[in-house]
């Protein structure tokens, strides 16, 4: 049944094309902000009352509630309109700092992990946050953040548990076709990567006696190998916007001086987590040429242990069981 949930919802946000979410005010402002790191919500703090301060608490508000029916959406929006709109509009007048490249499939938006006002971050989804230089939906998206928005950080975020990266390790003949093969390039890394964690995982799957077909189900979003393909996937989608993408042409006009206004934008890899709403940084940052990488104020993400708290496989589960509140200590 959660299987057969899951899948309907693939369909459902494979049918929902990428967006780009921004105001459209956003092509008409030129202003930069000096500082790249610390400048994202100078209207919103949780400690000051601000304008803002009111329309956050609405959204909480209407956060707490489940949205399910077309009526829940209305009520949200007279809501929004009544305490937030202003608010979100006064911040959609700010250029945004953030292009965030994500996955469908995390619902927890990028504005509400970061405790941002709507409005404030740019955001392109596909399934499994990938990046591909033949993907003209993915470069238009980062093309119009940073030479009309001008985004200062281009940000790729994965997420534990991605359905998206969980479909590139089952390859069920269940999931439809359209989303296995979107997660094609994904089940490739999980197929050729070294990675200690990985190789466990995919050697724990393969058929043996006794198990003919190998192991089908999906891991759990604990286990050490499938957060280690998570993590491998921002740093593919990072690695391959560094050298081959619209940001490797902006670089290069911009050490020419042919890029007006000059492009000094910043990607990064970060993933999240949706147990412990931690967020970490997989140290694969880069900028241009010969200009220094701000500080990413977030922890480097902890090795995964190659431990499961899983019986299902066997010769693997020995040792200490992942503990998701005490990544830090380890
Ligand atoms: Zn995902």
């Amino acid at each position: 049944m959660i299987l057969l949930k899951s899948l309907t919802l693939f369909t459902l946000l494979l049918l929902a094309s990428p967006q780009v979410s921004a105001h459209p005010l956003a092509l008409h402002l030129k202003a930069r902000r000096n500082d790249a790191v610390t400048t994202t919500t100078p209207l919103y703090t949780r400690d000051a009352q601000s304008p803002l301060l009111d329309s956050a608490n609405s959204t909480a508000h209407n956060a707490s509630k489940s949205v399910h029916t077309l009526q829940d959406l209305y009520v949200g929006n007279s809501n929004f309109r009544k305490n937030a709109r202003l608010s979100a509009a006064e911040v959609a007048e700010e250029a945004p700092s953030f292009m965030f490249l994500g996955c469908v499939d995390n619902r927890v938006s990028p504005a509400a992990i970061f405790n941002a006002p709507a409005g404030s971050i740019m955001s392109h989804n596909n399934i499994g946050n990938q990046y591909s230089a033949k993907d003209p939906s993915a470069d238009a998206a980062i093309a119009y953040a940073i030479e009309h928005a001008h985004v200062q950080h281009v940000i790729v975020l994965g997420h534990y548990g991605c359905k998206g990266v969980e479909a590139a390790i089952t390859q069920s003949s269940t999931t439809t076709s359209l989303v296995r093969a979107w997660v094609k390039p994904i089940s490739h890394l999980y197929a050729r990567t070294r990675r200690r964690e990985i190789v466990i995982l995919r050697d724990s799957r393969m058929p043996r006696r006794g198990l003919p077909d190998g192991i089908k189900t999906a891991p759990p979003a604990s286990d050490a190998g499938f957060r280690a393909l998570v993590e491998e996937n921002v740093k593919q989608a990072v690695k391959t916007l560094r050298k081959n993408s619209i940001l490797t042409t902006a670089y290069s006009r911009r050490a020419m001086k042919t890029a007006v206004p000059s492009v000094d934008v910043f990607v990064h890899g970060l993933v999240y987590d949706e147990v412990t709403g931690e967020v970490h940084d997989l140290h694969v940052s880069f900028g241009p040429p010969g200009k220094a990488i701000p500080d990413v104020p977030f922890a480097a993400v902890a090795a995964a242990k190659n431990f499961h708290r899983d019986s299902f496989r066997p010769g693997i589960n020995r040792g200490k069981t992942w503990d998701f509140g005490s990544h830090e200590s380890h």
